[in-house]
């Protein structure tokens, strides 16, 4: 864990400004430069990071419908099977429902936004926290009748978007206050909760420092040797992982917002044609024009 925090500090001593669209580069337009930068890196692996919804599956009116494009699909799985790429695909999505999703073996995944990965968690003690959040969400479906409360384990929503009353916004946020206080000051648990307000959502998870930045980390230490890091994503969360990559790694923004990454691309087709250009031409970069004696 010490190791983790420490990481996660010396990033974030690291003020990487965020830049307006105008100032990030389309990514497509500068494939050439990329592959330069893939054969210069002076590692022979990449490891590559996918956001899910947003950029593996188009945004969808019912989150229980989304599902990635077969193209997405068909290049992930072409490259899940090339040397000298590791892939994890990291969702703000329970880990289980991002991981069948998908649906493509020999890859990694990490749910909750970087909290919930396979093996080891971040969080001191995973059962209390996931006890604490199933004691939140009965008490918020008690009391937010109107609301749908998404139980995902380690973390909680409360989506308010369909509902169609007055005031609806600063009753959940009340409520959730209230409910989240009551339950902390009722258990033993030194974790805690903490609770943000998203758009026509209110998001409860437990209260450590850690995010996709502190995930992709992870994942990038377990690559069987050292490794470029690369990133692929449209959430908030994923600005987190810009930041935490940079200045060595790769950061791709899906959209046009403003972000700390290095490229951008606009929407889930330009992922395809990103990733297939990987396939054919980045990784051949990469390791170098060896004649088949591509690592391993
Ligand atoms: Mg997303």
């Amino acid at each position: 864990m010490d190791d983790h925090e420490d990481a996660h500090q010396e990033r974030t001593g690291e003020q990487r400004r965020t830049r307006t669209r105008e100032s990030v580069p389309p990514a497509l337009d500068r494939l050439d430069r990329l592959g330069r930068r893939l054969a210069t890196t002076g590692t022979q692996r990449l490891f590559l990071g996918l956001d899910f919804d947003g950029t593996l599956a188009p945004h969808v009116d019912d989150p229980s419908a989304a599902t990635p494009t077969a193209e997405n699909r068909r290049v992930l799985e072409a490259l899940s099977r090339r040397n000298g790429v590791d892939i994890a695909v990291i969702s703000g999505r329970a880990l289980d429902d991002v991981r069948t999703r998908v649906g493509i073996a020999d890859i990694g995944y990490a749910g909750n936004h970087g909290l919930e990965l396979e093996g080891a968690s971040p969080l001191s003690d995973p059962d209390a926290t996931r006890s604490m959040i199933q004691s939140v969400c009965e008490r918020l479906e008690a009391r937010l009748t109107d609301c749908e409360i998404q139980d995902k384990r380690i973390t909680a929503t409360v989506h308010y978007r369909t509902v169609d009353r007055e005031n609806i916004e600063s009753r959940v946020r009340s409520v959730v206050e209230a409910v989240v206080e009551d339950i902390e000051s009722a258990t033993d648990d030194s974790t805690g909760l903490r609770w943000t307000p998203g758009r026509n959502i209110v998001e409860i998870r437990p209260a450590i420092d850690w995010d996709k930045g502190d995930a992709v980390g992870r994942f990038v230490r377990r690559c069987p040797e050292e490794c470029l890091p690369m990133y692929v994503g449209d959430d908030t969360t994923d600005e987190d992982v810009f930041r935490a990559i940079a200045p060595e790694g790769i950061g791709v923004h899906v959209g046009s917002d403003e972000t700390a990454a290095d490229y951008r691309v606009a929407g889930v087709e330009e992922v395809t044609t990103l990733l297939g250009w990987l396939a054919d031409t980045g990784l051949e970069e990469l390791v170098g024009d060896t004649n088949g004696d591509r690592r391993t």
